[in-house]
């Protein structure tokens, strides 16, 4: 495209990535000045990356993919920066930066609250985390949607690689006196229902990460 003027090549870039990035590659590949149009923040604040969501090891550091997807942090794409405040809780530790990534997300976001929530009680931030929850619920229509979202999340964590070392067992504690009732009768961590889903769920990352 080397006669078209730039804001036209960025705009059809745009729309290039928020259909999918890896349509992006031959235009990286072609010359200097495309790569660079693609590695602007105009394209890559919006670029599509769902097949980051299933394939979430591309996101780690040793992936062919970390260049790329680190421009999209760093540009503020809302996806890439949901998966890298994931990564960083799972393999790394609670930080507020980590937090702060997440936060970028819209306000109807089911994602967000979620791992928000779930690893602040990890983090030892029992209340922060059951109120940051509450918003999730706000946001789900039917109760699946939020099981759905958050063995999603599980899948992302176990695809990335947990840190496996306990990064969280010394400052998780869930409330004895918070700890539904159904869960010595009827739930389990793979059967949970509305009450019991911050219990099993915080259990189970406590567990792997
Ligand atoms: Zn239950």
């Amino acid at each position: 495209m080397p006669n078209l003027p730039e804001e036209l090549v960025l705009d059809i870039l745009k729309r290039i990535g928020r259909h999918d990035y890896r349509d992006l590659g031959p235009f990286i590949a072609a010359s200097k000045e495309t790569m660079n149009l693609v590695f602007s923040r105009e394209v890559l604040s919006s670029v599509d990356l769902s097949n980051f969501l299933c394939q979430s090891s591309m996101v780690n550091k040793d992936s062919r993919f970390r260049k790329f997807f680190i421009s999209c942090v760093e540009h503020g794409n809302v996806m890439a920066n949901q998966l890298e405040g994931l990564r960083i809780l799972c393999q790394e530790g609670p930080t507020e930066a980590a937090f702060s990534m997440l936060q970028l997300s819209p306000a109807h976001s089911i994602y967000a609250p979620f791992v928000v929530g779930i690893f602040k009680i990890c983090a030892g931030q029992f209340e922060t985390g059951m109120r940051t929850l509450l918003q999730m619920w706000d946001n789900v229509d039917a109760w699946e949607e939020a099981v759905h979202i958050a063995d999603m999340v599980i899948m992302q964590i176990v695809d990335m690689g947990p840190a496996r070392s306990g990064l969280y067992f010394s400052s998780y504690s869930y409330p004895v006196d918070d700890i539904p009732h159904c869960t010595y009768i009827s739930c389990a961590a793979d059967n949970v229902c509305e009450e019991c889903f911050a219990f099993w769920y915080s259990l189970i990352i406590r567990s792997i990460c």
